[in-house]
């Protein structure tokens, strides 16, 4: 029986894991705690990533190895890849994990970025803002996530607080898009090098965090999914990338403008569970274990909702037709994105009903 690694026991983990059992797939996890989510659906080792002997008993017996999250410390991901197929490769880890290097690997590629400039100091923040104009927003060049570690600055009074606010760490400065919507774009390379790609989806985020996905999204041109597709068919190609990768865009006079990758299943594909003929969890494994690709058409409209720091009652939410709970069994915390809830319907109008009751009945619960 094939055993997979799984560096990180988050929700991604745990979804993936999901996905892995119809095709008779063993997991293993390495957490640093225990009561990570994916652990309690697998063999889970926890430690520290950087341990060489954790790292031994998490190799022993694996074929081969995949994260779920994109900070696993490189060094780990980079012995690992010694004894074992690591998927992706930790090159693409290397870039998504320091926002300058990303920036500079869309830059190299043609694939167009918000204006941003690197700020080692207060001073080059302050150099920065003078250069991009008012507003920008600040943001640390490593382990942000979920809007943490980035600031807006509207005045170059915020400069001072805003250097020391992010840890007086180095930072990347970018112009604040205006932009029209946000969107991302999943993609699938498999070990033979074949490639797919979901269609566009359409995000909203609230304090930084990931609130709601809309998929396909409705107004999305064919000649912005074509933009989205060749330039994920750059980076899948230029990363030798294999698995799902997320890109993450502002769609801003009508043009797209990357934000950032991620190098991993993502939260904007979850909807693929039920809206998809694959999901990017499945698409993921038969891509690392070099199986064909399943299909990413869509099946009909869904729409995803994340479910932050609380959860409402479920009875009322599993009464609407159309929706699928995935409670990820976390603690509530504020912030914490505790599960999702998707709705899918054969057409857009069913769907933009259901997903009225949906918010109707999260509301009623909110009000309380
Ligand atoms: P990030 O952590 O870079 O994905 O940023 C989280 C969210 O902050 C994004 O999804 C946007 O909503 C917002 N944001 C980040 N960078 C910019 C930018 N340059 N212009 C406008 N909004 C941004």
């Amino acid at each position: 029986m094939t055993t997979i690694g799984v560096l990180g026991g988050g929700q991604l983990g745990r979804m993936l894991i999901l996905a892995g059992a119809p095709l008779g797939l063993r997991f293993r996890v390495l957490d640093h705690t225990a009561d990570a989510p994916a652990g309690r659906l697998a063999e889970l080792v926890v430690g520290d990533f950087t341990d060489p002997a954790t790292l031994d008993r998490f190799a022993a017996g694996l074929d081969l190895v995949t994260l779920e999250f994109e900070n696993v410390p490189l060094g780990a991901a980079r012995s690992l890849a010694e004894r074992l197929p690591v998927y992706p490769p930790p090159r693409a880890l290397e870039v998504a994990q320091d926002r300058v290097r990303e920036k500079r690997c869309f830059q190299e590629l043609g694939i167009p970025t918000p204006d941003w400039r690197p700020a080692e100091s207060a001073s080059e923040l302050r150099k920065g803002v003078a250069e991009l104009g008012l507003p920008v927003i600040a943001k640390t060049q490593r382990l942000g996530y979920d809007g943490k570690g980035q600031r807006v600055l509207r005045s170059e009074a915020d400069v001072g607080p805003t250097w020391d606010q992010l840890g007086g760490r180095p930072l990347i400065v970018e112009t604040l898009v205006p932009f029209e919507r946000e969107v991302s774009i999943l993609a699938v390379r498999c070990r033979h090098g074949k490639a797919a790609h979901y269609p566009l989806v359409e995000n909203v985020h609230e304090h930084g965090i990931l609130r709601r996905s809309q998929a396909p999204a409705l107004y999305a041109t064919g000649e912005l999914q074509v933009q989205a597709q060749n330039y994920a068919k750059k980076l899948l190609e230029a990363l030798d990338y294999v698995g799902v990768l997320a890109i993450e865009f502002f769609v801003h006079g009508g043009r797209l403008l990357a934000n950032e990758m991620a190098p991993r299943v993502h939260n904007s594909g979850h909807w693929t569970i039920e809206g998809a003929e694959t999901s990017q969890f499945e698409n993921h494994l038969r891509a690392i274990l070099g199986w064909p690709l399943g299909s990413t058409a869509p099946r009909g409209h869904s729409v995803m909702y994340n479910l932050i720091g609380t959860l409402p009652p479920m009875a009322p939410v599993l009464r609407i037709e159309g929706t699928h709970v995935h409670l990820y069994g976390k603690a509530p915390r504020p912030g914490r994105k505790l599960g999702h809830i998707t709705v899918r319907a054969d057409d857009a109008e069913t769907l933009e009903a259901r997903v009225q009751a949906l918010q109707e009945s999260m509301n009623r619960f909110e009000a309380k």
